[in-house]
């Protein structure tokens, strides 16, 4: 029998033997790349703070193995195949608008990165997570959709469908994502200036799909040069002199700017400055210790996160400015006492994804219209693989694959629409076996 204990010193004898590796060969870290080493580091971390007990070392060897030669290597392959093609095909495409009345001069969407709204105590969770935001809310500037839900549960899938027409009840017909129209051509055709300011990195296994659409883009800026690999990641504030500079640039009359954050993306300790370790493991819920000291990681995250916001909407207080806020999936931060982070086969915690809108007070001075239909849109049951219908309809820009029932903030919204993710339906606050 094997503990989590030993386990421990038996990865760290493997972290020790491929640092010595690694220090003799650098083209081991490229296949280290292609292994998708950042998956046995989760697994790692799943082992060490879980309160899991491993009575097999040998039949788990083997499972990493097996996941390894079946999974990640084919998968890696793929992925590298398709950056090739998602280039190609993007390039190719034509766009045809079919109607366009936008004229919304700053259209802010903050692509948030694993933040579980049960964790926002706008969404009324019992710490106070994000006082900024409640702030805005009081006042009348901010409205809290209630019912959103990712279209995925990791990055990549998930990006593939927000800002593309591709959805997931095309996932069976054979056609690729980046063969779908994306939102940043339309956009571009429509006369807006496009741009992607990121904190995530600029390549590597989870940034591919990001990165596609940032070269679609007029603009396009990232905090640092990092790939998945590199370990050192920038706080989310490192985004704000990017925009301020691409502001002091800017003179374009219509405006659409992408900023993505690292949210609260694991390692949550490293998501925030020590200003903001605020919430203590004490205050937690969990039963093992390391679990509460996850959790309130987590909460710490959420808080900055709420600050990062806060400081982009201030940049647009005096402009004529509508500022998206939505998270790419959801996040299980020991929620029922077991799982840790977010992955393939996601449950209700890392579907349920904050969705919020803040308008200027010169947008909703001069567009009653618009903050009427955006209001009656608040506890529509939505999922982001629709999203790109949602922001055009916002925008007042159509094309020939545009459908009002697909969009939360149309009259005609199809609120009947079984939101689906693999062999799982969520209803009702659950996720339920389609068998069911
Ligand atoms: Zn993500």
């Amino acid at each position: 029998m094997m503990t989590a204990k030993s386990f421990d010193k038996f990865y760290a004898a493997v972290a020790d033997g491929v640092a010595r590796l690694l220090a003799d060969n650098k083209n081991l870290v490229c296949v280290l790349l292609a292994l998708n080493l950042p998956l046995f580091v989760h697994v790692y971390l799943m082992i060490e703070y879980s309160p899991l007990v491993v009575t097999d070392a040998v039949l788990f060897a083997l499972m990493v193995a097996k996941l390894a030669t079946e999974i990640l290597i084919p998968r890696a392959v793929k992925e590298i195949r398709e950056y090739r093609e998602v280039y190609d095909n993007l390039d190719a495409a034509t766009i045809e608008i079919t109607h366009n009345e936008s004229n919304l001069p700053f259209v802010i969407f903050i692509l948030g990165e694993s933040t579980n709204r049960n964790h926002m105590s706008i969404y009324g969770y019992d710490k106070p997570t994000t006082p900024n935001l409640q702030r805005r809310l009081d006042a009348g500037d901010l409205i809290v959709f209630g019912d959103c839900v990712s279209g995925a549960t990791e990055t990549m899938p998930s990006c593939q469908r927000m800002f593309t027409f591709y959805r997931n009840e095309m996932h069976d017909d054979g056609r690729p994502w980046y063969t779908y129209t994306n939102l940043f051509d339309i956009l571009k055709a429509a006369g807006y200036h496009t741009a992607w300011l990121s904190n995530q990195e600029v390549t590597g296994i989870y940034g591919n799909v990001p990165r596609a659409y940032a070269n679609r883009c007029d603009e396009k800026n990232f905090t640092t040069l990092h790939d998945t690999e590199t370990t050192v990641y920038e706080l989310d504030e490192k985004i704000l002199p990017l925009l301020d500079a691409s502001l002091a640039e800017n003179s374009y009359a219509k405006n659409f700017y992408v900023l993505h954050l690292l949210g609260t993306h694991m390692n949550y300790r490293a998501r925030y400055p020590d200003e903001f370790d605020v919430f203590r493991p004490e205050d937690e819920s969990a039963e093992v210790p390391l679990q509460r000291k996850y959790q309130a990681a987590y909460d710490n995250a959420v808080l900055y996160n709420d600050f990062i916001v806060e400081q982009i909407i201030e940049r647009f207080a005096d402009k004529d400015a509508l500022i998206f806020y939505v998270a790419d999936h959801g996040e299980n931060v020991f929620e029922d006492g077991e799982i840790l982070g977010h992955g393939p086969y996601g449950d209700k915690w890392q579907f349920e994804i904050p969705a919020l809108i803040w308008l200027s007070d010169k947008c909703k001075a001069t567009r009653p219209d618009l903050c009427e239909k955006i209001a009656a849109a608040q506890n529509r049951p939505f999922m982001t693989d629709d999203l790109i219908h949602a922001l055009l309809d916002l925008l007042e820009i159509h094309t020939p694959e545009f459908d009002s029932r697909k969009s939360l903030f149309s009259p005609d919204f199809d609120a009947t629409r079984k939101r689906i993710y693999k062999d799982h339906e969520y209803r009702d606050g659950q996720l339920i076996p389609l068998s069911n």
